[in-house]
């Protein structure tokens, strides 16, 4: 039986005038990892900040783990359930990869420093980065900031991943490692949204695939299915541009 973790029911955004998203629905199962493809200024990223509270939703709602999101949720809390990446690695600077992984365990969790390090080692062991605990972000590669910035998410223990193009900004010949990573934490359960223009990635890690085009989701459907069987024009244009 599977159960659902998040809930988007009508999620509108709008920023003045311009409305970015209108109307999305979508129910993500604990232990789904689900890929959101669509045009570049779709809405991907309003998505996905909507649902961390970057961005308050001008309308619809977000049920997370059976929660209502709304201005009484304690949005300290939800960003420790939810967490996200995004495409710039926004490590501090001036910590190493270690302390960069302990910053929130031991600052917003109130855990010892000595298990916050035990436990930092094992993250970034998971992202093979653990030989580089002691380096400093100018001294690592755009593919190795990414794997720590993953390394510091889980630190948090998010029941939900958040993850926008977390690949864009790396060099082509890095894009792989930080997928490998993110593939392994699918596979040991982790719930995921993924925006990503990877579509071979895409294709072949997801459970699901949304298709996000002008604020709404076009098409969801298992890869195969979304990737060789379009249904829409819409979805059938992107494809043929992309792929
Ligand atoms: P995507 O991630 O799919 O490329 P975005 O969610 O970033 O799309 O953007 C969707 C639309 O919302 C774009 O037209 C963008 O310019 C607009 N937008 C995003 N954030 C803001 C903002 N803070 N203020 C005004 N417009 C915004
Ligand atoms: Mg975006």
């Amino acid at each position: 039986m599977s159960k659902t973790i998040l809930e988007l029911q009508g999620l509108e955004m709008a920023f003045g005038q311009l409305s970015v998203l209108r109307g999305v629905d979508l129910k993500v199962e604990e232990g789904e990892s689900i890929a959101i493809i669509g045009p570049s200024g779709s809405g991907k990223s309003t998505l996905l900040r909507c649902l961390n509270r970057l961005e308050t939703p001008t309308g619809g709602n977000v049920l997370f783990e059976g929660n209502r999101i709304d201005a009484r949720t304690d949005i300290n809390q939800l960003r420790t359930r939810m967490g996200m990446v995004f495409q710039q690695f926004n490590l501090f600077p001036h910590m190493t990869a270690l302390a960069n992984v302990m910053e929130a365990p031991v600052h917003v969790r109130g855990i010892k420093r000595d298990q916050a390090e035990a436990e930092a080692r094992r993250l970034l062991e998971k992202v093979g980065m653990l030989e580089k605990a002691n380096s400093f972000p100018r001294q690592l590669s755009g593919g190795q900031k990414q794997r720590v910035a993953i390394a510091r998410c889980l630190a948090m223990q998010p029941r939900l991943l958040l993850l926008d193009e977390i690949t864009s900004a790396l060099d082509p010949e890095l894009v792989g490692e930080v997928l490998d990573v993110v593939r392994d934490l699918a596979r040991q359960g982790m719930t995921m949204l993924l925006v990503t223009h990877e579509m071979r990635f895409a294709r072949e890690f997801a459970d699901r695939v949304v298709f996000m085009d002008g604020g709404v989701v076009v098409e969801v459907g298992p890869p195969e299915e979304v990737f060789t069987r379009p249904k829409s024009e819409r979805l059938r244009k992107f494809l043929t541009a992309v792929l």
